[in-house]
């Protein structure tokens, strides 16, 4: 199995050489064939697993080959995640992997200032990482407007929940439009989890590690 084979941009495979990726791992392999073909995912994965890549590559890859419909630059693709030091992370892996890509991959968390988001919103982001908290902040003012989503993905959902991030997501999630990709990855899936996924998903295609 390589990563040729699943299907991915050219300027994406480049990245992934520079990176020493020379196969991809079981969760990649299943993932991003399905999340390439547009269906929702629900992902049983663990950190360690490669999930960021399984949810990053294939988003990346849609939005490359799409400009923009909007002039703005509003966020075509959101990420929600449980803390700040995942959601820098992410930010750094999908910078590495987009890195021959002309997007723009920005995070906003709790804890750090408002003005330096609020700029960042104004030059324009593609690809949105956030902690719940902080985006509804951010909507709340005005900075985040997420009518041009096109892709949602939920890291480490289980997480969220425990943190007490049902309302927030919840709130967020009513304002996106319908019209979208979702991957919800989760370690485990409890019932209020499952429910979540019902209501918000459609049809998702189930890929377990
Ligand atoms: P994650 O589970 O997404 O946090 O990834 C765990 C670690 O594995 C990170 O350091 C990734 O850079 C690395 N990684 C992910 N996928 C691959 C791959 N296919 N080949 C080599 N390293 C990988």
């Amino acid at each position: 199995m390589t990563f040729e084979s699943l299907g991915l941009s050219p300027a994406l495979l480049r990245a992934l050489t520079e990176q020493n990726y020379a196969t991809p791992t079981p969760i990649q392999a299943e993932a991003i064939p399905l999340a390439l073909a547009g269906h929702d995912l629900l992902g049983g994965a663990q950190t360690g697993t490669g999930k960021t890549a399984a949810f990053g590559l294939p988003l990346l890859n849609r939005l490359s080959k799409q400009t923009a419909a909007n002039g703005f630059r509003r966020p075509r693709a959101l990420i929600l995640v449980p803390t700040r030091e995942l959601a820098v992370q992410v930010t750094e892996s999908l910078r590495g992997y987009g890195k021959h890509l002309r997007l723009n991959i920005s995070a906003i968390f709790g804890g750090a200032g408002m003005g330096p988001q609020v700029e960042m919103f104004r030059r324009g982001v593609d690809v949105l990482v956030a902690t719940p908290g902080r985006l509804i902040d951010h909507m709340e003012r005005g900075t985040a407007k997420l009518d041009s989503i096109e892709i949602l993905v939920l890291d480490e959902a289980d997480r969220m929940l425990d943190m007490g991030f049902l309302p927030a997501m919840k709130r967020i999630l009513a304002k996106l439009p319908r019209d979208r990709q979702t991957m919800l990855f989760s370690a485990t899936f409890e019932s209020q989890l499952k429910q979540l996924a019902l209501e918000f998903m459609r049809e998702p295609r189930q890929v377990q590690v």
